[in-house]
């Protein structure tokens, strides 16, 4: 009973007297579901909206003309199977460690304010980003079992929730683990994520507009590699939507950029 009561009132502590922001360390003012503070929040960078109409790259220094498609380089070359990729923000500083705290620690209420800012965005492109379904990005199994949980998954379920959409994670899986990241060239991620996806036999792809949910487009490589897998399997269209997309180096040379 007294160690019960002891982690209760622990509990209640916690909940009164949260501890600082997650990013910064600055005490946080109130009490609150997401351990960040507005100033972080606030200093996420949005996406210019200058960029590719595809994948959504920023091209800095380009003239808009009307009734013409901005392009960026790699899919006037048609690299990607996706029809559209979409994100929230620039991959770069406080976000880096907010998508690393939801990876790492599953802090479900970062999930859904991610999933509240993906939302607004397909919202406000309205049709472009149209769907019937929305897909996390899975991890491979072992990997998934590893965390407990799919970081991706935190976030699509209560974006689909909030839009009204099936959430079918069943739907595609990572047949082949990736590869320890830090000792990948761009050229290596790129080449291990080709084929690392399929769909789950015997489920039903076939003519839906599937949007496909990840925390990170880094070089697009994994978006790519899932909708060309779920093209296989007869989806009418693939749009990627991220929360965050790094903007430096994204391709390597050899993908022609
Ligand atoms: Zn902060
Ligand atoms: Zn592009």
């Amino acid at each position: 009973m007294r160690a019960w009561l002891t982690e209760a009132s622990d509990a209640l502590v916690s909940l009164i007297f949260p501890g600082g922001c997650r990013i910064c360390n600055k005490l946080l003012p109130d009490a609150r579901r997401v351990p960040i503070c507005e100033e972080c929040f606030s200093s996420f960078e949005r996406l210019p909206s200058v960029a590719c109409e595809i994948c959504a790259r920023p091209l800095p220094g380009l003239i808009r003309r009307e009734g013409e498609q901005q392009l960026c380089s790699a899919c006037r070359d048609k690299t990607y199977a996706f029809d559209r990729a979409r994100s929230y923000a620039v991959y770069e500083g406080p976000l880096v460690q907010a998508i690393l705290l939801l990876k790492f620690e599953q802090i479900e209420p970062l999930g859904n304010w991610f999933a509240e800012r993906l939302a607004e965005l397909a919202i406000s492109e309205g049709n472009t980003l149209a769907a019937d379904v929305v897909v996390p990005v899975p991890l491979h199994r072992d990997r998934e079992r590893e965390r407990g949980y799919n970081q991706a998954a935190l976030i699509s379920k209560p974006f689909a929730k909030r839009l009204r959409l099936p959430h079918k994670s069943v739907l595609l899986m990572r047949t082949r683990a990736r590869p320890d990241k830090r000792i990948l060239s761009l050229e290596e991620r790129w080449e291990s994520v080709r084929g690392a996806f399929a769909t789950r036999p015997g489920s039903q792809v076939d003519n839906l507009r599937v949007l496909l949910i990840d925390d990170v487009l880094t070089t697009g490589a994994t978006l790519d590699a899932c909708a060309r897998a779920l093209r296989d399997a007869g989806a009418k269209s693939v749009i990627g939507l991220t929360v965050a997309r790094a903007v430096r180096n994204p391709l390597p040379s050899s993908i022609q950029w």
